[in-house]
């Protein structure tokens, strides 16, 4: 099928309810101008550089969601734009993604990522040190970070009983803090696992693969 059709297919599959980001790491401007055609206006990156020159070619109502990892030293160069930053696992990224957004004169959104995986794990703050975050209204120290939900990636496993019960986790930490701390996305899910993902509370899926083919 072709990224267009892909595309249409995802917005007939999925619930309401759930966005779907677009990761179009790696791949061509002219195969994100393809689902762009397809309607499609959230785009996921894993490189600030790579991010960065799609936004300078591509047009202006994309909205660019940082999904990897983020340096600390690089913030700067996404500031102007960037709408979600998905992966922010540790106060000292919160606290600099802050001083830039206040030099831009804007406030910007980010999602805390939880480590939720047995393995494959490397990147995720601990559920404790979130529960604490949380609890203790340190996110007041921020005020030009907005701070809209919770990421996770599952261990990387063909036990989707494994699977489901690390989703289900994150989705308890989520309807925990839900209301008091003003949280509405919840972005768990990828191409491999995005199904369970949505039956375990996702509202928010990073599917790459399954729209634009394999990466090399
Ligand atoms: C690459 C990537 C995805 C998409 O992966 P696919 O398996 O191609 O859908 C989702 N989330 C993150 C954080 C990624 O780096």
């Amino acid at each position: 099928m072709s990224i267009k059709e892909n595309i249409l297919q995802f917005r007939q599959e999925i619930p309401e309810h759930v966005t779907l980001v677009a990761v179009s790491k790696t791949k061509p401007n002219a195969d994100l101008m393809e689902a762009y055609e397809a309607g499609q206006r959230i785009f996921g990156e894993n490189k600030i550089q790579e991010m960065t020159e799609k936004w300078e070619q591509l047009p202006k109502d994309i909205e660019w969601h940082m999904i990897g990892h983020v340096q600390t030293n690089k913030v700067k160069y996404m500031a102007p734009f960037v709408s979600l930053v998905h992966a922010v696992d540790r106060i000292k990224l919160l606290k600099e993604i802050n001083k830039q957004a206040k030099k831009e004169n804007r406030v910007i959104d980010v999602l805390i990522q939880i480590k939720i995986a047995r393995e494959d794990s490397k990147f995720g703050m601990p559920v404790e040190e979130a529960n604490q975050l949380f609890e203790q209204g340190k996110l007041s120290a921020y005020p030009n970070v907005n701070v809209k939900g919770l990421m996770g990636m599952a261990t990387f496993t063909d036990d989707t009983d494994q699977v489901a019960a690390e989703f289900e986790l994150l989705e308890g930490i989520f309807l925990r803090f839900r209301e008091s701390a003003n949280l509405s996305i919840l972005s768990t899910g990828m191409s491999g696992d995005y199904k369970i993902a949505i039956e375990n509370g996702s509202t928010m899926i990073r599917v790459g693969s399954a729209i634009f083919g394999a990466r090399n």
